[in-house]
């Protein structure tokens, strides 16, 4: 997105959280944070965010992207390729469905492997490498992934932390979203 987006992004923000503060720092730490993203694949998110009641305060930006494809995973597109913008991996997508199941599913993992050697690094001094956590089937791997996560919400003080770890664990449900959304603002295709 344009950084003009982006202001118009965190002003959305504003008009939901009053003591969201807008200023000339925040705005460019904001841009090259949102800059690969899709200006309406983030407002999509964001007022789902919004609209979960979740957050009593402005949410962070991970939350605010959470989920979402970078421009430059779009940008084989047309060939029919889509590539994971963590590992390089490359996708087919041609006979699949824009919501590109076999990519979406493979980065939820990377994002996942990522987090545990950074946190793992962080918390126990051990260092893990991509391949072995690759090499787990599915069942072990969300096994250890839920183990850390219960250790660091354990361990922390950082409400917003904790609010963001239950959050990966249990997004809020679509309909649901989109009822509160309805409630608070009306119709949200006229924001
Ligand atoms: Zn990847």
């Amino acid at each position: 997105m344009k950084k003009n987006e982006t202001i118009e992004m965190m002003k959305y923000i504003r008009t939901n959280y009053e003591f969201f503060e807008i200023t000339e720092e925040k705005i460019n730490v904001w841009y090259e944070s949102l800059k690969e993203y899709k200006f309406n694949d983030v407002l999509n998110n964001l007022k789902k965010v919004i609209g979960s009641g979740q957050w009593k305060s402005a949410p962070p930006l991970d939350v605010i992207t959470h989920g979402l494809k970078e421009q430059s995973s779009y940008l084989d597109w047309q060939k029919g390729v889509v590539k994971c913008p963590r590992c390089g991996k490359a996708f087919n997508i041609e006979n699949e469905s824009y919501e590109c199941k076999a990519l979406d599913k493979h980065r939820s993992r990377c994002n996942s492997i990522d987090y545990v050697i950074r946190e793992t690094k962080k918390h126990f001094g051990k260092e893990l490498t991509r391949a072995e956590l690759w090499n787990m089937d599915e069942e072990e791997f969300n096994y250890r992934y839920d183990k850390l996560v219960e250790y660091i919400k354990k361990n922390t003080k950082d409400e917003t932390l904790i609010n963001f770890l239950d959050y990966e664990k249990n997004p809020p449900i679509q309909e649901i979203a989109k009822a509160e959304i309805e409630r608070v603002f009306g119709n949200a295709q006229s924001i």
